[in-house]
């Protein structure tokens, strides 16, 4: 049955997916974004469709419409944009949480959480499962986003206990893709830039941390089959791809595409960067019949191809 959907951050890289899934799945969208990260670009084909409504707002402020489901992803997302302005991702990931609560509490809508791998901050067990607390700094640079996403998570399960507010939490891991911003930082849109430009690779420190990288079209599976889930599954439940790389690995993984000639050089390792990071996605099997499809390798092509159609490289 088609539903009003409303969907936080929807003009960024993962929102953008899924608008496009939901629409295409036949419901209405209303896609709802301050555009701090996000771009009307990722969304423009979108624009011309009957079911699709594009609201500029930011979710520290209320924000009510008559809606049956919210996805709240408003949140920048990569080190250099979440601690460009780091009081206010904190009140995105806080304040905004409480507002799209508060929705969902007045319209009984079904409310999912894109919360975050950082919850687990640098993990003492490997690989790491939803029964872990995590190993957060709460006074660093990246605290701001893993507290903020840890201070959101409880807010989801208070107003679940406390108002029976329908509730799904999602903890993605590193997720990559087409519409990834090109300058925000991140490892697999740096490697690729650096690759497909011939420049020096930067790897930070010794390049042997890991993390997993899960294509998007998979995770948006992963954000529906979450969604659609009977109310007594509220998670957290992991989405990620349980394939590990160190930075090392991935780098001559992208030479290898791209055909590139870039070589590989040593740059300051940022605070707190974890030193490993993989999902135990049994949860996920299990409840949602989940798992990526996309390898890495294909994964990767495709998103070689989106960065050779950007201009500005
Ligand atoms: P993104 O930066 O591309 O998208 C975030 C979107 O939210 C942007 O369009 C931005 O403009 C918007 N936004 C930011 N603050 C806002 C506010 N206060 N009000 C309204 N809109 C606001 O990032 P993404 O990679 O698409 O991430 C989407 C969500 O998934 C985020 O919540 C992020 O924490 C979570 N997540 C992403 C990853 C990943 O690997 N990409 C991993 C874990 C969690
Ligand atoms: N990284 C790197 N070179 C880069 C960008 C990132 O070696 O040019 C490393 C970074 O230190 C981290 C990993 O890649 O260990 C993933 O970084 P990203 O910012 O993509 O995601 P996150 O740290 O949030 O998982």
């Amino acid at each position: 049955m088609s539903k009003t959907i409303l969907v936080t951050g929807g003009g960024g890289f993962i929102g953008s997916h899924l608008c496009e899934r939901l629409i295409n799945d036949g419901n209405d969208v209303i896609c709802l974004d301050n555009f701090f990260t996000g771009s009307k670009n990722n969304i423009r084909h979108l624009l011309s469709h009957p079911g699709f409504e594009l609201v500029r707002h930011d979710i520290c402020h209320p924000y009510f419409a008559e809606v049956d489901a919210v996805y709240n992803l408003a949140c920048p997302a990569s080190p250099v944009h979440y601690q460009y302005n780091p009081v206010h991702t904190t009140k995105t990931c806080v304040m905004g949480s409480i507002n799209m609560l508060g929705l969902a509490k007045r319209r009984r809508a079904t409310i999912l959480q894109a919360s975050t791998s950082e919850v687990y901050g640098d993990p003492n067990i490997h690989p790491q499962d939803e029964s872990y607390w995590g190993n957060v700094n709460p006074i660093g640079k990246r605290s701001c986003y893993d507290e903020g996403k840890r201070c959101a998570e409880t807010l989801f399960f208070d107003y679940y206990r406390e108002n029976n507010v329908r509730i799904k939490v999602v903890r993605i891991f590193n997720t990559y893709g087409p519409r990834m911003l090109p300058n925000d930082g991140r490892v697999v849109s740096n490697f690729i830039i650096q690759a497909l430009k011939g420049e020096d690779i930067t790897i930070y420190g010794s390049g042997d941390q890991t993390r997993s990288f899960c294509y998007v079209s998979d995770l948006i599976d992963g954000l529906v089959r979450m969604m659609n889930t009977p109310d007594d599954v509220t998670g957290p439940v992991n989405l990620g791809n349980p394939e590990e790389y160190t930075m090392n690995q991935l780098a001559h993984l992208i030479i290898e595409l791209t055909g590139s000639k870039s070589k590989l050089i040593t740059c300051p390792l940022p605070q707190d960067d974890p030193v490993r990071r993989k999902p135990d996605i049994t949860q996920a099997r299990k409840l949602l019949s989940w798992e990526p499809s996309v390898k890495v390798k294909d994964g990767l092509m495709k998103t070689v191809e989106y960065f050779k159609t950007l201009e500005k490289l």
